[in-house]
């Protein structure tokens, strides 16, 4: 792989990048981190041993190809209440949980500024998440760059309702309004916005200190690319003030082996439980593009009633499906599900995949012809790359603005009619029905021209992403020129300018 130099610049680029500790951010920063060093970076990962575990085998064999890439690893510090071991927020973390693993975090601060002093970096990229890193990079005289998780376009939508507060001029939750500001007009109703605009939460007080330390930073990296949302990155500059970076979709640019799609997120190669390895047999015996894969990303706990109507939903529908249906803990829930996954396996109607599942494999599989997803940004970016259609379910988070770019904007998906925003942590009391799921997977996977059009988009998109990383490419440009960047910082930091004379 190329690697990106100035002119008269010799010694190697050193940065060190923190990922946050939730799958989603921790996912795509190593990521990030693995494209760097691909390119001549010298790379150290700060992480928890819990963390790590998840993606040390992609960096040992990143090292093993002769990268310069590892990881530093960090122990998390006790707090009262927090179980030995828990250092991730995800799925199963209960909310007074992922608060204490914040907190934890939070004592963090003193020694990550000591291992930035130790390691000497020229750069920190890190994640939104810890804003005090934009005070601790601006002490050793060198750039942070942020990582800011979702799209330029929710971020952009974001900003407009915090700007002109739209929502607040209509009259009930369920009523739209447009936002204002963007470069295609998009309705949303006061439901689908997340909650923190219309009452202040502790995530309100979180997202104003992350606000101020993004426009405080050098720059901020993304992880999709050009062609699927520039008007919005050029958008995000003006509204930011600083400098951004698109340079992905970073999945496919650095998971090019069988063996980094296959563990990537996940420490152990396999997936747990009964979908062990059966998924692959299940999928090389189905027709191509006759299957639906759903899946629901890394935060998500549906309700027992949920899980019940999502499994008739594909049942009823009349396609193949391939479910993951995570972690789910004993009880009802489980019960149903374990007699469900043996009916469908005997008809060969459907797979379950308890647990983690290799998603890049499984988007990659000739068999799957549609998506079911939450519009978690990471597993959006994937589907797109992999060409392949969605039905929009959006939950939580920036979600509901992504349906809206995949629906109205690019006109890739099919929503499912969510309408009510929830937090990853609290489920609420809106029920999608079987009738609904099924519908949204026959427009999905039907013949009409509609659907056709749909998929040709999706396509032609799916194209771009490939030729975005390829020398040349929007994303290629965009980290050649990211490091460059880098390396003149450090040049210009080794040798500064004689400071002119006041005229
Ligand atoms: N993922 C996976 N296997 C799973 C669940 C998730 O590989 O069983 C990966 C998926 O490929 C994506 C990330 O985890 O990269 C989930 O991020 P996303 O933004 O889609 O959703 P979130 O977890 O933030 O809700």
């Amino acid at each position: 792989m190329e690697s990106f130099g100035v002119e008269g610049e010799s010694e190697t680029l050193k940065a060190i990048f923190l990922p946050f500790v939730s799958p989603s951010h921790l996912v795509p920063v190593v990521d990030i981190a693995r494209i760097f060093a691909m390119h001549g970076v010298d790379v150290t990962i700060i992480t928890t041993p819990a963390n790590a575990a998840v993606f040390q085998s992609s960096i040992d064999r990143d090292a093993s190809r002769g990268r310069s890439i590892r990881t530093h690893l960090v122990k998390l510090p006790h707090v009262p209440g927090l179980p030995e071991g828990v250092e991730t927020v995800n799925a199963s973390t209960p909310m007074d949980i992922a608060l204490k693993v914040g907190e934890a975090l939070s004592l963090l601060r003193p020694q990550f500024r000591q291992i930035f002093h130790q390691l000497n970096p020229d750069f920190i990229v890190s994640d939104m998440f810890y804003p005090s890193t934009v005070d601790a990079a601006a002490e050793l005289g060198i750039p942070r760059l942020i990582y800011v998780g979702g799209t330029y376009f929710a971020h952009c939508a974001m900003d407009s309702l915090e700007r002109f507060e739209p929502h607040k001029k209509v009259d009930s939750e369920d009523e739209s309004f447009f936002i204002p500001g963007l470069p295609y007009n998009l309705e949303i109703t006061r439901s689908q916005i997340p909650e923190r605009f219309k009452t202040p939460t502790e995530f309100s007080y979180i997202m104003k200190k992350v606000k101020e330390s993004e426009k405080k930073s050098y720059g901020s990296l993304f992880k999709s690319f050009y062609a699927f949302e520039g008007p919005y990155e050029e958008l995000y500059r003006t509204i930011v003030g600083t400098k951004s970076w698109n340079v992905g979709p970073v999945s496919s640019w650095v998971n090019q082996d069988v063996s980094d799609k296959r563990s990537r997120g996940h420490g152990k190669e396999e997936e747990e439980g009964n979908g062990k390895a059966g998924w692959l047999a299940w999928l090389d015996s189905k027709k191509k593009g006759s299957v639906v894969y759903v899946c629901f990303g890394s935060m998500n706990n549906f309700p027992d009633t949920q899980l019940v109507e999502i499994a008739h939903g594909l049942e009823d529908c009349g396609h193949d499906f391939l479910w993951v249906v995570g972690k789910i803990n004993e009880g009802e829930g489980r019960a149903f599900l374990e007699e469900f996954g043996k009916r469908v396996e005997a008809s060969n109607k459907g797979c379950l995949i308890w647990g983690w599942a290799p998603q890049l494999l499984i988007l990659d599989h000739p068999a799957v012809g549609g998506v079911m997803t939450h519009c978690g940004m990471n597993t959006v970016i994937e589907t797109v790359d992999a060409g392949l259609p969605m039905v929009t379910w959006p939950l939580f988070a920036e979600q509901f603005f992504n349906e809206r770019l995949l629906v109205d904007v690019l006109k890739i998906a099919v929503p499912i009619g969510a309408k009510k925003w929830k937090s990853w942590s609290d489920f609420g009391d809106e029920i999608m029905e079987r009738g609904k799921i099924g519908d949204a997977i026959a427009l999905l996977m039907g013949e009409g021209e509609e659907c056709e059009e749909m998929r040709r988009r999706v396509k032609a998109l799916s194209q771009e992403a490939k030729k975005a990383i390829q020398i040349g490419g929007s994303s290629y440009n965009s980290l050649k020129d990211v490091i460059q960047e880098m390396k003149s910082f450090k040049l210009e930091k080794l040798n500064p300018k004689d400071e002119k004379p006041l005229a």
